[in-house]
């Protein structure tokens, strides 16, 4: 269990739902509560059960299929209605009886909000919160508050912000979160509330959206300010702009300010479940996300690739290793020979200088005709091998290609193609049908090989991307294809470039399935 006295406490299934077009099944939630847990955080909060019973099947599976090693589950519900008892309001009742050791209230902390939304008193409110926190605690659970538009509620009414404060506390809350709903703030008006909220001796939390872009950096400035308690999402999901980015957060506090609050070995996982998070939540992970986006300590070096070789520090804030990322060289245009030399010896080849001066202008002139190698690692690979081998060695090679298209009678569009190869010794023909011409060849050129490599069969491809480049030198346009394909293991990307968009994809595709079989241990 993780120390007490600093709370990570995860919001992604109640809070970082509400992002738009995120959908999450109970055994979704499930799933992201084992990756957040094997991340380290101290809370999760899996929903709210009794108003979504979606939530309610949540906690009930969650007590038999979830063996959480260092997270508490915390249920998410409101104080009771006004008027009744909080012994005898169902919703309340759904809290106590969710099996969650953890509730965590949330309460009306700006008197408008009280008067319009609530429709009530502002007695009443803090009846409601007194009377909730202090029936819950006496059933055993522990109780957090989530003081809802705190910030904007102190900006209203400070002594009402703050008696709601010290209500919860005094009923038995353990923690107090300000929460700045609608996520306006900024870092220095923000601390100076949370040391205000901190000066009633109340244990104070922050949960923060980050409508400014500033959703990190106001929870870091409510922690230098006494906030002991840190919400957020999971990739900074959430409605709008998103919730405070937990990992971000971690990382920051605990490989900047010297916080201790996940297991090292865990935060050298951070990237990995990052990236298994967005599997489950099928939201495209964001390549420039701090810390753990693939992007994140990519250079495009030119210039520093002779320094960052020399070494790599100089050119990043922290060793990528501690949050389990790499340093990534982009091989581009603005490209010298340091950064292609650099680049191969991550791909585990050391280059003679001669080499990498013929790498390096060929990729350069193959960059002037519209490759691009950046986003095509495996493009580039082969074109090394090619250079360090000297001949273009290839699985397979190609006589001829043809596709149909064809509009049918009934209004559909079909395509079906035809390749000819030439394979270890073997002249093969194979048609395939797809729904497009791209679909068709690629079926084809599966159907010719897979005898001879069956691995092929576990090979995928799954993006394509067409970009038409303008002419160059008073030429046509011309079509740039990439193609990413995967296996169990991981993905790669290649690159095609012709006037015609077929031979563009021809290209990328002949290229993706060398690299899959190249990674499948067959050398050409
Ligand atoms: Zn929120």
């Amino acid at each position: 269990m993780a120390d007490d006295r600093f709370h990570v406490y995860d919001t992604t299934l109640r809070d970082g739902a509400q992002q738009e077009g995120l959908n999450l099944t109970v055994a979704d939630k499930l799933a992201l509560a084992r990756h957040l847990d094997g991340l380290g955080v101290g809370f999760i909060e899996g929903g709210w059960p009794g108003a979504n019973p979606k939530d309610t099947e949540f906690f009930r599976r969650a007590q038999t299929e979830l063996d959480l090693k260092h997270a508490q589950l915390a249920a998410f519900g409101a104080t009771r209605r006004a008027g009744v008892k909080a012994a005898d309001d169902p919703l309340v009742a759904a809290l106590r009886e969710s099996g969650a050791p953890v509730v965590t209230l949330v309460a009306k902390s700006h008197d408008r909000h009280v008067e319009l939304a609530l429709r009530t008193t502002l007695k009443e409110n803090l009846a409601m919160i007194r009377d909730t926190v202090s029936h819950l605690r006496a059933e055993g659970q522990r109780v957090f508050l989530d003081a809802e538009h705190f910030f904007d509620g102190y900006a209203s009414n400070p002594a009402y912000a703050l008696e709601v404060l010290r209500t919860a506390a005094e009923a038995g809350a353990s923690v107090i979160a300000l929460c700045d709903t609608n996520g306006g703030m900024l870092p220095d008006e923000l601390a100076d509330v949370v040391h205000a909220a901190v000066s009633t001796g109340a244990r104070v939390g922050i949960h923060c959206h980050d409508d400014t872009g500033c959703a990190v950096a106001n929870t870091l400035a409510a922690v230098k300010a006494g906030a002991t308690h840190v919400q957020g999402c999971a990739n900074g999901y959430g409605e709008r702009s998103g919730n405070a980015n937990l990992f971000t957060v971690v990382a920051n506090l605990q490989l900047k300010k010297g916080f201790d609050l996940v297991p090292p070995e865990s935060l050298r996982d951070m990237t990995r479940i990052a990236h298994a998070i967005t599997e489950v939540t099928n939201v495209t992970p964001n390549s420039h996300q701090p810390y753990v986006g693939t992007s994140a300590f990519a250079h495009k070096a030119g210039l520093h690739a002779s320094a960052i070789k020399v070494d790599p520090n100089l050119y990043q804030h922290i060793d990528p290793s501690m949050v389990g990322n790499d340093m990534r060289m982009l091989v581009s245009d603005m490209a010298g020979r340091a950064s292609v030399e650099l680049k191969g010896k991550e791909l585990g080849y050391d280059l003679t200088s001669d080499q990498s001066r013929q790498l390096v202008e060929r990729v350069k002139e193959l960059e002037s005709r519209g490759h691009t190698f950046e986003a095509a690692d495996a493009s580039f690979e082969l074109l090394l091998r090619d250079t360090v081998t000297g001949e273009r060695r290839r699985h397979f090679s190609v006589e001829s290609w043809r596709v149909i298209v064809e509009r049918r009678p009934t209004g559909e569009v079909a395509s079906e193609a035809t390749v000819k190869l030439h394979a270890k010794g073997e002249r093969i023909v194979a048609t395939g049908e797809g729904n497009g011409p791209v679909n068709a060849l690629d079926k084809a050129v599966r159907l010719a090989l897979e005898k001879l490599y069956p691995e092929l069969a576990g090979v995928e491809l799954i993006d394509f991307k067409v970009r038409i480049l303008e002419g160059t030198h008073g030429t046509d346009a011309i079509t740039r294809v990439l193609i990413t394909s995967s296996d169990a293991t991981g993905d790669w990307s290649t690159v095609g470039v012709a006037e015609n968009i077929v031979e563009a994809s021809w290209q990328a595709l002949e290229q993706a399935v060398t690299y899959g079989l190249l990674r499948a241990g067959y050398s050409a």
